[in-house]
């Protein structure tokens, strides 16, 4: 045994390398094992999520978004350009040079936190030891009174679609095209198809999304997703819902896909990339020695229980190895919650008021809950909309599309949940979560001042028609 911690983490994503922030700010003495490669073949920390996840593809969709203003929407503003080009290398390269700066910052942010870093697999052994393998094999065994697994997930793979790294990729794979695919096939209309099958659209692709359930974007409330669903269909983003994939076959370059749509029976779709975005799952291969204790469920994740605490005496886990949405931000808050139950402080982390959002254009975001859920659980509501449409910031950014929905208790005027698409809906939903996690009404959203001309006004409109009173509509 070559060393003893307080804490050791397996995982340095965007769970386990805030934990182990986190716990050495408390004073414990953390090491934290990964065994992610970066692209220059060294360690690069923070996960999917800083190498191959949001920070990436929120890159290559600015950039992308620029390319589309340019050729798409500056000419209203009489801007014009002689035959724009985009540089595929440059476009991919400044994603690289930004994921290179926040991994290396992570590496910096444990060297000043004096964290031990180990470069390997990590696996856990009974008594709370971690079995440490290096890339070129060698073996060291740590210890710990506390070990933090954070693992994370991987994309799922279809067994008649199998990823090749060239023809038929993952997420990472469509973040690294070397030129815009002509044809680009899409499985899974959810968050990687729509935010990947968006950025590749702007730059030209014909993209077609093959999804398997009826209903588009199922998770969000109807009226949003509508509302989205009608906006990417302008953008000529073909998503066929209901329509089942049974076979994708490389053929020299080209994939041919045989699909099943409930409306049109068997269909046929040639494209030159696939993407397969169909989900993903707990990754925990390798992670846990047979007498370790720790259990996982049927589908692959840790068990854990509200503290995130596995049950084995010291064990943990956190982030998209446990249940709950697959977020980063989720990820991070259990990861600070563990470090300081560890530490023998109250942590606690509010799975119910988890912001998603998705960054297509235009962007989607909530919290709480939908209409839908609200009726099922029986629960009595009222709501109040506003368009973007109706403000003025929104128009003159040419952005005037989507809606904001709050949805308040009809008796108590508690905000249950707050409903967004359109234009930086990605940062005004934060509005809604500080306002819900104070237990907030839809009335005390409404007496607010809100700075005029702002997009925040929307949010301040709909909470306002919730009692009917909205100014700029008819109630
Ligand atoms: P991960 O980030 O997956 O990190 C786990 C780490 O553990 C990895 O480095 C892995 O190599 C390492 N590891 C695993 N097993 C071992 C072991 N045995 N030993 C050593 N190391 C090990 N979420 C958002 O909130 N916003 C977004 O905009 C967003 N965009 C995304 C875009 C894409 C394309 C994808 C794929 C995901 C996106 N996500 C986004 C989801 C987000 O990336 C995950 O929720 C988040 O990364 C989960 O964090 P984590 O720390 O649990 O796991
Ligand atoms: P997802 O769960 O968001 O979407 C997968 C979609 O694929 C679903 O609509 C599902 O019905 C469909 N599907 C499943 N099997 C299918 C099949 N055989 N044929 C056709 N369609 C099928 O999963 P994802 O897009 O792979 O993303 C994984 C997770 O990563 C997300 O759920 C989210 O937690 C996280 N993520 C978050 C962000 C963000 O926060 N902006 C961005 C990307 C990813």
């Amino acid at each position: 045994m070559s060393d003893t911690f307080d804490v050791i983490v397996i995982g340095a994503g965007p769970a386990g390398y805030v934990a182990a922030i986190r716990a050495a700010q408390l004073g414990l003495k953390t090491a934290v094992v990964d065994a992610f490669v970066g692209k220059d073949g060294k360690q690069a920390l923070g996960g999917t999520c800083l190498n191959i996840g949001c920070i990436p593809s929120k890159a290559l969709l600015d950039s992308s978004k620029q390319f589309h203003n340019l050729t798409h929407n500056f000419a209203l503003h009489g801007i014009t350009a002689d035959n724009p080009k985009i540089d595929i290398p440059t476009f991919t390269g400044r994603k690289d040079k930004i994921v290179k700066q926040f991994t290396g910052g992570v590496a910096l942010l444990f060297k000043a936190n004096k964290i031990t870093s180990f470069f390997g697999k990590g696996k856990l052994l009974k008594g709370n030891q971690v079995e440490v393998t290096g890339n070129d094999g060698t073996k060291q065994t740590i210890a710990a009174t506390n070990v933090i697994l954070a693992s994370g997930s991987v994309p799922i793979e279809l067994p008649f679609a199998k990823f090749d790294g060239k023809h038929i990729v993952d997420n990472a794979g469509a973040l690294d095209f070397s030129e815009v695919p002509k044809r680009l096939g899409v499985i899974g209309a959810g968050v990687i198809g729509l935010e990947l099958g968006s950025v590749w659209k702007r730059l030209g692709s014909e993209v077609t999304i093959i999804e398997a359930l009826p209903e588009f974007l199922a998770a969000a409330d109807t009226d949003i997703a509508k509302t989205a669903a009608r906006e990417f269909a302008k953008q000529g983003l073909d998503i066929k819902l209901n329509a089942k994939l049974s076979k994708a076959e490389i053929k020299g370059d080209e994939v041919h896909l045989t699909y099943n749509s409930e409306k049109d029976g068997e269909q046929s779709l040639v494209v030159d990339k696939l993407l397969v975005a169909v989900g993903r799952r707990a990754y925990t291969d390798g992670l846990l020695a047979d007498d370790t204790g720790v259990k996982v469920d049927e589908r692959g994740r840790i068990v854990v229980d509200e503290h995130c605490h596995t049950g084995v005496d010291g064990v943990w886990a956190i982030g998209d190895a446990v249940r709950g949405p697959m977020l980063a931000h989720k990820g991070s808050e259990e990861g600070v919650a563990v470090a300081e139950l560890i530490a023998g402080k109250p942590g606690h982390v509010n799975l119910d008021m988890v912001p998603w959002v998705i960054y297509t254009e235009p962007e989607i975001s909530w919290v709480g809950k939908t209409e839908k859920q609200l009726k099922d659980e029986g629960v009595p509501y009222k709501t109040g909309s506003f368009p973007f449409a109706a403000n003025g910031r929104a128009v003159a950014m040419n952005e005037g599309v989507g809606m904001v929905k709050v949805i308040a208790h009809a008796e108590t005027d508690r905000i249950l949940g707050v409903h967004m698409v359109g234009p930086v809906v990605s940062e005004l939903i934060h509005e809604a979560v500080v306002a819900m996690e104070f237990k907030g009404s839809s009335e005390d959203l409404a007496r607010i001042v809100h700075a005029h001309p702002a997009l925040s006004e929307v949010v301040h409109e709909a909470a306002l028609a919730v009692d009917k009173r909205a100014i700029h509509k008819s109630n």
